[in-house]
């Protein structure tokens, strides 16, 4: 794993690789962003710059025994923690803390690396702070998260905070297509995707991304349709459970392409552009106050989705911004 692995954020490689060339590592690191911009992979490529045998440009050499022991996941100085049942508990904290007081094997660093870090108990975060305050020398804690507030601010104040920000979609292109990917779902799952490598990744395996069309299709159909089609609707986007979270970005993705025509910006502007005549005439109906209304449905859904995913009540509150379906014809 290398920097040249890590897609975008460059800012994030210039303050790690310069911490490290200049021997001021800071003992515990907050890696903050969204799900998929490739903190993990960054983690893994900053490990490998320092225990490399053979650093080359500014990067590691990957191909060293350290190097090649870090991608391969069987690196001995490197200990993972992560959520089991949406929880890091204080177990696992329990024996890792203990190991990290024994030298490194391969020298000269440890790395406790903790994914999802916001998803500590109290107590593991307590035991993780006791090392965090006195950290042996040679150890390095990073704590990778998408959501830093929901830490203890005990444990925010001891680490160096690092923020990642989305990739631009064209480099998103870029990592599909070194992978191997191509045809146009890697344009749409780039753009779907709103700059998380890891997210368009995701969509591309999801059979949702298949659906795409069928599927926003059918949601822009229901600004002419009345009542019924509307809670079927509702009702299916609610009960498929494995595909909810694909298939809510997906009405994410349309809810802001209706806003950004409610407002007038140009084609070029929507994630799904090549909808874009029935997301114009959609728009056109909803009018922009409406269109406001449906994007906020689902950015308080984002909000809270880790403590009550009500994709229900979400997509209630969506289709309740639609005007009301024209009246039936008197005959
Ligand atoms: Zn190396």
């Amino acid at each position: 794993m290398r920097f040249a692995d890590v897609v975008g954020n460059g800012h994030v490689k210039e303050v790690l690789r310069r911490a490290a060339d200049r021997d001021r590592v800071p003992h515990a690191w907050m890696f903050t962003g969204p799900d998929g911009v490739g903190k993990r992979t960054m983690a893994l490529a900053f490990l490998s710059y320092l225990v490399c045998r053979d650093r080359r440009d500014g990067d590691a050499c990957g191909e060293c025994r350290p190097c090649r022991q870090v991608a391969d996941g069987v690196f001995a100085d490197l200990q993972v923690l992560s959520p089991e049942k949406g929880y890091i508990k204080i177990e696992p904290l329990r024996e890792s803390m203990p190991r990290l007081f024994y030298p490194p094997l391969t020298g000269p660093w440890k790395c406790l690396l903790i994914d999802d870090a916001h998803t500590m108990t109290n107590e593991a975060a307590n035991a993780a702070l006791k090392t965090l305050e006195e950290p042996p020398s040679m150890v390095m804690f990073v704590l990778i998260t998408p959501s830093p507030d929901l830490l203890p601010r005990t444990v925010l104040s001891r680490c160096f905070e690092v923020p990642f920000g989305p990739v631009p979609t064209d480099e998103v292109v870029s990592f599909l297509q070194s992978r191997g990917r191509s045809g146009p779902e890697v344009a749409s799952a780039a753009a779907l995707s709103r700059g998380s490598p890891g997210r368009a990744l995701q969509f591309l395996d999801s059979p949702v991304l298949a659906e795409r069309t069928e599927f926003l299709s059918s949601f822009l159909d229901l600004v002419d349709n009345d009542a019924e089609p509307r809670l079927k609707f509702a009702d299916g986007v609610g009960s498929s459970k494995e595909e909810t979270a694909d298939l809510m970005l997906l009405v994410e993705s349309i809810a802001r392409d209706v806003l950004r025509a409610a407002a007038g910006l140009p084609d070029d502007t929507l994630s799904n552009r090549d909808l874009a005549y029935a997301i114009r005439s959609f728009a056109d109906r909803v009018g922009p106050d409406r269109a406001v209304d449906m994007a906020t449905a689902w950015l308080d859904w984002d909000a809270t989705r880790r403590f009550v995913p009500n994709v229900r009540a979400t997509m209630d509150r969506l289709l309740q911004a639609l005007p009301n379906p024209p009246a039936p014809a008197r005959g």
